[in-house]
């Protein structure tokens, strides 16, 4: 258990709020508070048994900032294992601020951005990946993230980097053996073993792997962009998408105000939307942005919509925009069904043989479903099901495994080329630490200052 300074900040969002809550952690955390704040009852906070909610007033001097209601958490039973306090009180800027002041003259300093987490990670209360699940169920977007989310929080990975880890200490025994005793008859028996065991292990890495293509798109969201010419029913289509599901739109905090993201849900997987202003304005992408921009958004996309009229006969700016998605991983629709056709599937397919073209038309909602049973298709390809059990959702996380993977391939090849068995010692005692990385078991200082710069505040 470490032992470290008290620290406060305001846990809520910032704006107005019917509550605003301010957290303190640390050995102090109870007697800060205890010094600006009175009970209606008269007793002191700890009084009370641990979370209890006790009803008073915040003072600064003999003046009444706030009522509030003020709970705390004995370590090692709370968020950071240490001391914690929560003041609730209104959810007003200056209410917030003022009660912030008077617990950090009382002694304690502002926290970083997520040190209340990383404390209950070096506290042992969190492992590295639930710790990172936190900030994602905060962040999630669709209510598949947000499981997705919360699976990791509760500890799935964590589950699944142990049992991988467990197999590599099994391993290492073997080698140990191997090592010790390099003479015995028992040495041929030893090296099929550790080859199969090592084999077995690849395969189960590789299959936890198989899902971070879906894992990565249900956090970060797929990126999509909406592309064709003016007119043919972009924003229609758009429109039509968003009547199941409403935009969610964030602006990142932290980084210039004017970069907004756009996000609509599909059967809950996030479409992160780029360039919807480009949408929404009928200009035509490729004249407005020019051709190098326009091929830097689709390289940019994991899904490229594009959308094609098929009152009208086919364009040049039409083959212009199929010739660029060639390549990509890309959904054509041809809209306005409803309308005498100028222009036939055969046609299309001239240019765009390869993917999957469906028949719609935005202003009458005709063919969405479609459009959405195909994303679905291909975000969960493969072995991964919604109901998977466990998800790689991190780049960090998916990074490691490659490289544990890598090791223990290169573990393989020593066997098969009888290198010492020292060597094949050092690439497992490396999948073993890659595996580490996830779960934070062996995590340098460096990286999680990283990691953790990334929360918010009062997290
Ligand atoms: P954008 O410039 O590509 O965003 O196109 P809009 O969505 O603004 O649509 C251009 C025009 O086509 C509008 O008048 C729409 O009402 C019309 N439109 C869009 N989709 C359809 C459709 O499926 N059928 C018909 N008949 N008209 C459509």
């Amino acid at each position: 258990m470490y032992m470290y300074d008290t620290i406060a900040a305001i846990s809520s969002a910032p704006g107005e709020g019917g509550i605003g809550i301010i957290r303190i952690s640390g050995e102090e955390a109870i007697s800060i508070s205890q010094g600006i704040f009175r009970s209606k009852s008269g007793k002191n906070i700890d009084q009370y048994s641990p979370r209890t909610m006790v009803y008073g007033n915040i003072f600064s001097g003999d003046d009444v900032v706030d009522e509030a209601l003020v709970v705390y958490m004995k370590g090692p039973n709370s968020y950071t294992k240490e001391d914690v306090v929560e003041i609730n009180c209104h959810g007003g800027y200056v209410s917030l601020k003022r009660i912030l002041q008077l617990v950090l003259k009382g002694g304690a300093r502002i926290s970083e951005p997520g040190e209340f987490t990383k404390r209950a990670f070096l506290n042992g209360r969190l492992d590295l990946s639930q710790a990172e699940a936190v900030m994602d169920v905060i962040r999630a977007r669709t209510e598949s993230s947000h499981k997705e989310a919360q699976k990791q929080l509760e500890g799935s990975l964590s589950e699944s980097i142990k049992d991988l880890r467990m197999k590599v200490s099994e391993i290492l025994a073997h080698v140990t053996v191997s090592l010790d005793f390099p003479e015995e008859d028992i040495e041929e028996i030893t090296m099929g073993v550790l080859r199969e065991k090592t084999q077995g292990l690849i395969g189960d890495m590789e299959e936890l792997q198989r899902t971070s293509q879906t894992g990565k798109i249900l956090r970060d969201g797929l990126k999509t962009v909406i592309v064709g010419k003016p007119n043919v029913g972009k924003s229609s289509l758009l429109n039509a998408m968003l009547k199941e599901a409403r935009a969610i739109v964030t602006d990142i905090a932290g980084t210039t105000r004017d970069i907004i993201e756009e996000f609509i849900s599909i059967r809950g997987i996030p479409l992160k939307l780029i360039d919807t202003a480009g949408i929404r304005d009928t200009q035509d992408i490729v004249e407005r942005m020019g051709v190098e921009r326009t091929k830097g958004i689709f390289e940019q996309a994991d899904l490229i919509i594009l959308v094609i009229d098929s009152s009208v006969p086919l364009s040049k700016e039409d083959i212009e925009i199929m010739d660029m998605a060639k390549g990509r991983n890309c959904i054509v629709l041809i809209n306005k069904i409803d309308l005498e056709p100028a222009v036939s599937e055969e046609e299309i397919r001239q240019h765009m043989s390869d993917k999957k073209i469906i028949r719609v038309s935005a202003l009458e909602s005709r063919g969405t479903e479609d459009i959405e049973d195909e994303i679905e298709n291909m975000v969960y390809s493969g072995e991964v099901t919604q109901n998977s059990n466990v998800m790689l959702t991190n780049v960090r996380h998916i990074d490691a495994l490659q490289k544990a993977i890598d090791s223990a391939k290169e573990c393989l090849n020593g066997i098969d080329s009888e290198v010492p068995m020292d060597f094949v010692e050092i690439d497992l005692k490396n999948v073993w630490d890659y595996l580490g990385e996830i779960t934070g078991e062996t995590v340098s200082e460096d990286l999680l200052d990283v990691i953790f710069s990334q929360f918010c505040i009062g997290k």
